[in-house]
């Protein structure tokens, strides 16, 4: 069977972030002078990094820094490892991380950076000299106190760890606090491994109390098995007894009404390099997963899969978008029509980046906690971004994504306004 997941070439992400935006916008009342400035990402670096490769010729890779807004406090966001990376997607999730960290009120701004590589075809040598090369190019405007990264897709704790050495060696001094997601052994935090999923569960949670689902024994599909989506399928299984129908990654799906037993399809994972083969289950696409019979939908891999070709045959009543930008603004418009209940991106995956921040104020203070108080913390933050998020969705009418860049935008025009950048 082949792997498809449809995806809308003609709208860019960054289309979609501003179309988002425009919507709050109108919702807001906001004044077209902040949302002009609000459209735009404060700064970008392009770079190019030239690399040595094993087979002795020398690669040039295009790299991107991009910081959307920092009126809350210091750029915040991933970095991404990518063939098919594109300045307009991180200029996207850039501006998403700006409201991801409002509305976790978390005191950052939103960043994000990418190379334009396949880490699937390169040595570990090679990813190590990408990784070096990427900080050497881009360290002057990184920093505690002016723009943090952290692993997003194909970038991971070790690539982290050498990026926080490069970036050492740069300045001459020993600084963690440069970049999240890192190893515990070099400064990072428990709980941050599975934080993105476990928030994730924390707000699906908080959604079947809202919606009267009792999510013991419900159905859940997730498509992505990486950090986000492996993670979300132990987790749902533990921590909310549902009961995982499928899963899949970027070769394809597997599904079983029946149920499968997350730890063996992270297994087969870890085997086979993809959950296809898992005993019992049968075979499907990605397409085919978006659309199974479940009562929550978890889309963990990249942008953009849910849209106008098959909004509408999803049959789940919840999505949680533990992904950055799954569901195009068509796509989310068919799905308001359905009823479906939707906790967006910025809300249900700022997980991740919660416990990012965790790990940038212990860095800070040379003291860490211990993962029971990470989980805790967790839990008292996203669930109460969500309640802010769906008493706004309540008291005005209006959807949860609207309701949600409503409670980030206002946070953030309000930090403009007292910083003066504003009237
Ligand atoms: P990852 O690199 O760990 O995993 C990505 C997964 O997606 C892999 O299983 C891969 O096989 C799968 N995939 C790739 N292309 C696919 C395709 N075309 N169809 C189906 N599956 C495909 O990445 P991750 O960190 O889990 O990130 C996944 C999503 O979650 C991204 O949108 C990312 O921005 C978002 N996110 C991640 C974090 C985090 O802390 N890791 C935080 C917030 C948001």
């Amino acid at each position: 069977m082949t792997t498809t997941v449809s995806t809308v070439a003609e709208q860019s992400a960054f289309d979609m972030a501003l179309a988002q935006l425009a919507r709050a916008a109108q919702e807001l009342e906001l004044d077209p002078d902040v949302h002009a400035v609000l459209r735009e990402p404060m700064r970008e670096l392009h770079v190019s990094l030239p690399v040595s490769m094993d087979d002795g010729r020398l690669k040039v890779f295009k790299g991107f820094r991009v910081q959307h807004n920092d009126a809350r406090g210091p750029a915040k966001g991933g970095i991404r490892f990518h063939p098919d990376e594109t300045i307009d997607t991180i200029r996207a999730l850039a501006c998403w991380m700006t409201w991801k960290c409002a509305l976790a009120d978390i005191p950052l701004g939103g960043g994000k950076g990418g190379v334009v590589c396949d880490p699937k075809r390169m040595s570990r040598g090679e990813l190590e000299r990408l990784s070096r090369a990427y900080i050497g190019a881009v360290h002057q405007i990184l920093g505690p106190d002016l723009d943090i990264p952290a692993p997003d897709v194909y970038t991971d704790p070790q690539i982290m760890a050498w990026m926080m050495d490069e970036y050492c060696k740069l300045t001459g001094h020993y600084c963690p606090g440069v970049i999240t997601g890192k190893p515990v052994a070099v400064g990072g935090s428990l709980g941050r491994g599975d934080a993105t999923a476990r928030g994730a569960i924390f707000t699906i949670r908080e959604a079947c109390k809202h919606l009267r689902i009792a999510p013991a024994g419900a159905t859940v599909a997730i498509q992505g098995f990486g950090n986000a989506g492996s993670y979300a399928a132990l987790l749902v299984e533990r921590l909310l007894g549902c009961r995982v129908v499928g899963v899949s990654d970027s070769r394809g799906g597997v599904a079983n009404m029946r149920g499968i037993d997350a730890a063996a399809a992270v297994q087969q994972k870890m085997d086979a390099g993809t959950v296809i083969g898992l005993p019992g289950c049968e075979q499907i696409s990605n397409g085919d997963l978006l659309k199974m019979e479940a009562d929550i939908l978890i889309p963990a891999a990249l942008e953009k899969v849910i849209n106008e070709s098959n909004a509408e045959q999803i049959k789940a009543k919840i999505v949680a978008e533990a992904a950055n930008g799954p569901t195009t603004p068509e796509a989310d418009a068919i799905l308001r029509r359905k009823g479906v209940f939707m906790i967006p991106d910025f809300l249900c995956n700022a997980g991740g980046v919660i416990v990012s921040y965790f790990e940038t104020v212990q860095n800070r203070q040379s003291f860490y906690w211990e993962e029971a108080e990470v989980h805790e913390r967790l839990d008292r933050k996203i669930t109460k971004s969500f309640h802010d998020v769906l008493g706004v969705s309540q008291q005005r009418g209006i959807d949860m994504r609207t309701a949600a860049y409503y409670v980030a935008v206002q946070r953030v025009t309000e930090a403009m306004r007292w910083r003066g950048w504003i009237k």
